[in-house]
């Protein structure tokens, strides 16, 4: 059983102080499979004073170093894509495509990050005034455990490129993931101090990184009641902050759209990441005339979706990253019977013969209003709600009938009408016919989904300070 008990901290790997330990446990089986070292309040100290430290001198470098030291880091991490996969599959359960496919945005962020620096102007010229963008200061990195490695570039690559130094902290959940990372940023071979990386309780190390006045930024994404109290901790020293936080995406069909196209694609869009991502797509909104051919098309993608071993390449559905994620969505599908809801297909309890690991049957209810508590709160598994409206008017009202406003989906043959819709829907991000993806534009919420953005220009401007100089 390997220990994970190192942390990067000043340019070194070294032994962590902190005495709690934590199990690793492999939820394809829950079987323990690491212990991990919670970093402790003097860890995090020396990670903040190394960064501060680190900064006076990284602050000052040209944009041609930092581009230079983006590329190393993509280098370093394609180096090590097989571990990470691995490390991936292992302590996530995240089947092997999806591993594959999201380890790879997770390098691929470095490229776009110094295509963006390239063409930034960190200088620029209005009338006979000069506008410099400096970067931030020391910046905290706060991640959650079901995107670990995607997560911690689309704020690590712009800050760096800005000039910030940062102090990294993942998920207790990802401590394998993070070793392998720990030796990407590592052997990068940046100066000392410009990334620190512990991992922690949010509460220890979290609340000293929020709470301390030698962090200027806070980049964190994770579940909305967290990011409320990261906000209020951050306000105290004034710091700034992006807040990428949960969502409960709206995915509307339009009633001229290919039905055999847009509702597989609609079930996969729910179950992406075993149902676990912040995009999901988990409530589907049909045309109430339409509802008995959906019901027939969403049942038969989700029953032709292999649940199991995420290492078997035809798993589409892994095991839930742990036992009490598994606990909690089945309480919200016992939550939702009791609403009455309708059970398409799934249901209560593991698929059969899978029983030691933290599976879920892939369900679908139908016959759910917006008011029940499975069109309103994030169950982060996968069960799909779908809905259905009698106009578009209505499917709109009802889309934006929610607190959250990540990202929304529309389906349709006609993409002007797509369009108009989509300029409708209350959220940072439309993807219409698609469940793709585009780094070079911003991400994030509207409503309480948070705060900023992430990708693109924006994403690259959230870690930089403008200072107007005005000569007379
Ligand atoms: P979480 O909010 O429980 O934890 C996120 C991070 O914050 C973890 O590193 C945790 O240790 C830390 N933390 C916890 N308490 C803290 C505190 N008091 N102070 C400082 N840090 C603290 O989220 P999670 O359960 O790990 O992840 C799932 C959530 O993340 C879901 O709500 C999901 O929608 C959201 N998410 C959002 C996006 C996005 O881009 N919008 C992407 C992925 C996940």
């Amino acid at each position: 059983m390997k220990t994970y008990n190192t942390g990067l901290i000043n340019g070194e790997l070294v032994t962590l102080h902190g005495t709690q330990v934590i199990d690793l446990i492999n939820p394809s089986n829950n079987e323990v499979i690491g212990k991990v070292t919670m970093a402790d309040e003097t860890d995090t100290r020396n990670a903040i004073a190394a960064a501060k430290k680190a900064f006076v001198s990284w602050s000052q470098t040209t944009k041609e170093e930092r581009l230079n030291y983006l590329q190393k880091l993509y280098d370093a991490e394609m180096l090590v894509m097989e571990e990470l996969v691995e490390a991936t599959i292992t302590e996530y359960g995240a089947p092997q495509e999806r591993a594959i496919g999201s380890n790879a945005l997770s390098a691929n962020i470095f490229q776009h990050v110094k295509a963006t620096l390239n063409d930034y102007q960190l200088v620029q010229t209005i009338g006979q005034s000069q506008v410099f963008f400096e970067p931030v200061g020391v910046v905290a990195i706060f991640t959650p455990w079901n995107s670990s490695a995607g997560s911690m570039h689309i704020k690590l690559a712009p800050a760096l490129a800005a000039g910030c130094t940062v102090v990294i902290k993942p998920s207790e959940m990802s401590a394998m993931q993070t070793d392998v990372l720990m030796k990407v940023y590592h052997s990068a071979g940046l100066p000392p101090g410009v990334i620190n990386v512990i991992c922690g309780l949010g509460e220890v190390v979290g609340k000293t990184l929020s709470l301390s006045a030698d962090i200027q930024k806070i980049a964190f994404t994770g579940s909305t009641q967290i990011g409320k109290i990261i906000a209020k901790d951050a306000l105290n020293t004034m710091k700034r902050f992006t807040l990428e936080l949960g969502g409960k995406s709206p995915n509307i069909i339009l009633d001229d759209a290919d039905f055999e196209i847009a509702i597989p694609m609609a079930v996969r869009a729910c179950f992406l990441n075993n149902g676990q991502a912040c995009i999901a797509a988990s409530r589907l909104l049909v045309p109430k005339d339409r509802l008995q051919e959906v019901i027939k098309l969403a049942k038969a993608t989700a029953e032709s979706m292999k649940v199991g071993d995420p290492r078997d390449p035809e798993v589409i559905l892994g095991p839930l990253a742990s036992l009490k994620q598994y606990d909690r969505v089945q309480q919200y599908i016992q939550i939702a019977l009791e609403e009455k809801a309708e059970l398409v297909t799934g249901g209560p309890g593991h698929p059969a013969g899978l029983e030691s690991g933290n599976f879920v049957k892939p369900t679908i209810f139908a016959g759910v209003t917006n008011d029940m508590t499975i069109a309103r709160e994030e169950v982060f598994g996968p069960v799909l709600a779908i809905l259905t409206y009698q106009t578009e008017e209505e499917a709109i009202s009802i889309a934006n009938d929610t607190e959250f406003g990540l990202i929304a989906y529309v389906s349709s043959s006609d993409h002007d009408r797509a369009l108009a819709v989509a300029r409708k829907i209350q959220a940072g991000r439309v993807l219409i016919n698609t469940i793709g993806h585009d780094p070079l534009t911003p991400f994030g919420g509207f409503k309480q989904s948070g705060i900023g953005r992430e990708g693109g220009i924006l994403g690259l401007e959230e870690y930089l300070e403008p200072k107007a100089i005005i000569t007379a």
